[in-house]
């Protein structure tokens, strides 16, 4: 497959809850689309990164100039035998795992719609649906917090996953587990910890957690290992992971007992399912991270997350959990038991509306030089 050309579209898509980061409050969610002219299909890509750096260093802005001025010329230098390929081609970019993620996801997406098969096909996967999980941010008070975790808990989600940081953490589990003694129940510190105020959550132990998950900053593995040689209740690193062998290197450290997988952290879908198999030999649970995605997005974790290692609920939730309107003409809706349906159709599966992506559009691009 040859590519013959790419349009990068920035859209604005407003969310139906404010999401709440480190530099203030986002009413909508700003992603970086990839339209790429495949042969004679059309492959669509999804950029993971967001307008600040306050998840990883990657903006959309960085993603824009590194796949506009390298990635996307690397890609178009001769036709391609497989989409993981065009990683050999990224060789020699250092960093930037969610551009590359993006423009292997069109690549994917459009062997899928040549060949006629699905993207979770050509992972591997089997599943028809996934259990999935919600995430839920730091609340106003814990009547606010019952209150939220109950109407997802009634919406049917498996599991839940709070948010926490120094000064909001035993608390809120303390009185979640009490209203809820037998939710699934999981935690996220976003590495907003150190060394030191990390001892607190040794208390966490005894509220039966499937995990705690980046309570240190990514880079202090040694620490991570530390805190779990102390702690029951496994460890999960998400920011750390930024490839495969980061992953082989936090797992030999015994810096974690589970690892969230996120295709666009990891650099793409070839190396998340390289990072699947990897903690599946060694009997680690994985599960997939959400990013706020868009339908695009969302399709492609959903056919990740069917592989037979991702053995704990994702935070993949429903399109109506973030969006009133999405730019797919697909939308996911939660079933009755906690599960969302994996896409079958060719490719992502999924269809981008033209209209929905004119009304959400701020900016587009198109490289073919
Ligand atoms: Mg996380």
């Amino acid at each position: 497959m040859y590519l013959k050309r790419v349009t990068l579209h920035i859209i604005a898509l407003p969310l139906v809850r404010p999401f709440r980061t480190a530099q203030g409050v986002l009413h909508t969610r700003r992603l970086l689309l990839l339209e790429a002219e495949v042969d004679d299909v059309i492959g669509w890509g999804e950029c993971a990164a967001f307008e600040t750096p306050f998840y990883t260093a990657e903006t959309i802005e960085t993603a824009r100039h590194v796949l506009r001025d390298f990635l996307i010329p690397a890609a178009r230098r001769a036709p391609l035998e497989h989409p993981a390929q065009v990683q050999t081609r990224f060789g020699w970019v250092r960093g930037h795992p969610m551009a590359k993620a993006a423009l292997e996801m069109a690549l994917w997406d459009a062997w899928g719609k040549l060949r006629g098969v699905s993207l979770a096909s050509m992972l591997g996967a089997a599943r028809k649906e996934v259990p999935v999980g919600v995430a839920v941010g730091v609340q106003e008070d814990l009547n606010t917090l019952l209150e939220t975790v109950g109407a997802y808990r009634a919406r049917g989600y498996r599991r839940v996953k709070l948010k926490i940081k120094p000064g909001w953490d035993v608390q809120p589990v303390a009185a979640v587990r009490r209203a809820f003694p037998h939710l699934p129940l999981q935690v996220d510190a976003n590495a907003a910890y150190t060394r030191e105020s990390a001892e607190g959550l040794l208390s966490l132990d005894e509220y039966g957690l499937l995990l705690i998950e980046q309570p240190l900053p990514e880079d202090d593995l040694p620490g991570h290992a530390r805190l779990q040689a102390r702690l029951q209740t496994p460890l999960c690193l998400d920011e750390s992971i930024t490839s495969p062998a980061q992953a082989r290197a936090a797992l030999e450290l015994g810096a974690c007992r589970v690892l969230n997988i996120k295709p666009g952290r990891v650099g793409g879908l070839s190396r998340a399912v390289e990072i699947h198999d990897l903690s599946r030999s060694r009997d680690v649970p994985v599960w997939c991270g959400g990013m706020l995605e868009s339908g695009l997005g969302r399709a492609a974790n959903l056919a990740l997350a069917a592989l037979p290692g991702f053995t704990l609920p994702g935070d993949i939730s429903a399109t109506e959990r973030y969006y009133r309107e999405d730019i797919t003409a697909e939308r996911f809706v939660l079933s009755a038991d906690g599960t969302l349906p994996v896409p079958a159709a060719p490719g992502l599966g999924v269809h981008v509306e033209r209209r929905l992506l004119q009304r959400f559009c701020m900016q587009h691009d198109m490289i073919d030089g």
